[in-house]
């Protein structure tokens, strides 16, 4: 089902700015992005012959701090995405409270069909497009969708050949490069917390509870790892390919082994395929779609079966599903509260680069922990304060007014 990621943003943000009554030329300023980077890009494949990708690089909002967001490496980037997930990010870093803004990039490109050499030029040359743009006080980008920790090293070494060493020029690099102990797991770890808090919250009870899992790539095999030792069952988990399901539940660690080994989830002992529309219909106590955007929609949502929906990814859920959710009685914990965990460990590694002095995994996790628990319980004090306000809506109002007081003392309307 076609889903345009950005009309979704905006329907988002008018309910929570009408909610809040923004006066409404605020609420245009806030809703789009500051400014939108097209290039293209020259690849020499292996056999020589030439490729142009096209890619992005969008600043949504810098009045609370740099622009920040990941960079997305997939066939279905395009400025509209890319746009929405922007937007996300400012008021992701405004709900969480860290000073930053909000961006997002991206390549409309299918890494997998990429040999390593080919990647890495693909990555320098676009981080020559982009750098006019960004900086380690302007725009620090991270890792997103079929981007890592590597990608991340050759960005900061394409960057620092005219700068000089400039760690924090990006987030999510390898540790022995100025990464942060605990940030390839914080996304994960981060969306395990929140569900933790939501079940204590909601009276369910963790140990036992079921869980199923769209996505199994960094998020949300660090979510399946956390919640396995929080006592809870996974019973499906899924990629690209499709998933797998046991509903005595999967032995994460093992999982994660036969992942290791063979490349993929397929063929794990015990369990059965499952296509990644019938994974979000299994009855469950959660479910979290860690992939893609959109997969939650008015066609499928009334067949969800689960208690509550936790979402790992960003944008899975269009706002009609939302409403469908909504007379079902399933609560959806949003996006920007749900996977903060990651922006907030790029926030220490980012403060770790620029004092050059790091901090041990446990800190971080200790202070991230800490954000992400005071965070639910602001977003859940305000939805439970007024009869039909979502989870979303609230999370939303909260941000977009932290955004709107610093565009207002910045005195960027006068
Ligand atoms: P990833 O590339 O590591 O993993 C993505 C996973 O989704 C893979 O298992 C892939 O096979 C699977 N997938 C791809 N297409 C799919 C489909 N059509 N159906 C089902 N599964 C599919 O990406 P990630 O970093 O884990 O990001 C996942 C989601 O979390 C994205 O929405 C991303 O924006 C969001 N997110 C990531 C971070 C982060 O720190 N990495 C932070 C916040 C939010």
């Amino acid at each position: 089902m076609e889903i345009n990621n950005f009309k979704a943003y905006c329907d988002q943000f008018d309910r929570a700015s009408s909610e809040l009554k923004l006066d409404k030329d605020l609420a245009t300023l806030l809703k789009y992005p500051d400014r939108e980077l097209s290039v293209d890009l020259p690849l020499v494949r292996d056999d020589k012959s030439l490729t142009v990708l096209r890619g992005y690089r969008i600043q949504h909002n810098n009045a609370r701090g740099p622009f920040k967001g990941g960079l997305r490496f997939h066939p279905c980037v395009d400025k509209d995405e890319v746009r929405a997930l922007s937007a996300l990010m400012t008021f992701k870093t405004a709900l969480i409270d860290i000073p930053f803004g909000g961006g997002k990039g991206g390549i409309q490109v299918d890494p997998e069909e990429l040999s390593t050499r080919e990647l890495e030029q693909l990555t320098r040359t676009f981080v020559r497009a982009i750098k006019p743009i960004i900086g380690v006080h302007t725009d620090i980008p991270a890792p997103d969708v079929n981007t890592n920790a590597q990608i991340m090293a050759w960005f900061m070494d394409e960057y620092s050949e005219t700068h000089g060493y400039t760690p924090g020029i990006v987030t999510g690099k390898p540790i022995s490069l100025g990464g942060s102990l605990g940030r390839e797991a914080a996304t994960g770890y981060g969306t395990s917390i929140i569900l933790r808090e939501v079940a204590q919250h909601r009276g369910i009870e963790l140990n036992g509870a079921t869980v199923v899992i769209q996505g199994f790539g960094n998020v949300g095999t660090w979510a399946a790892h956390h919640l396995h030792k929080f006592g809870c069952k996974i019973i499906a988990v899924s990629d690209r390919n499709g998933g797998i399901v046991n509903n005595n539940g999967l032995d994460i660690g093992a999982l994660l082994e036969h992942k290791k080994e063979s490349g993929s989830i397929h063929g794990f002992d015990d369990t059965e395929s499952i296509d990644n529309e019938a994974i979000l219909r299994l009855p469950c106590d959660f479910l979290i779609p860690a992939a893609l955007g959109g997969v939650i929609h008015k066609m499928n949502a009334n067949e969800l079966r689960c208690k509550v929906v936790v979402e790992a990814a960003n944008g899975p859920t269009t706002p009609p599903a939302d409403d469908i959710l909504r007379h079902k009685n399933i609560p959806v914990i949003p996006d920007i509260l749900a996977n903060s965990g990651g922006v907030v460990a790029s926030y220490y590694e980012w403060v770790q680069n620029l004092q050059q002095h790091y901090w041990d995994e446990e800190l971080v996790n200790k202070k991230l922990e800490t954000k992400l628990v005071n965070g639910f319980y602001e977003v859940a004090a305000l939805a439970h304060s007024r009869e039909e306000l979502s989870y979303r809506t609230a999370a939303f109002m909260i941000a977009i007014k932290r955004v709107a007081d610093a565009v207002t003392l910045r005195g960027r309307i006068s």
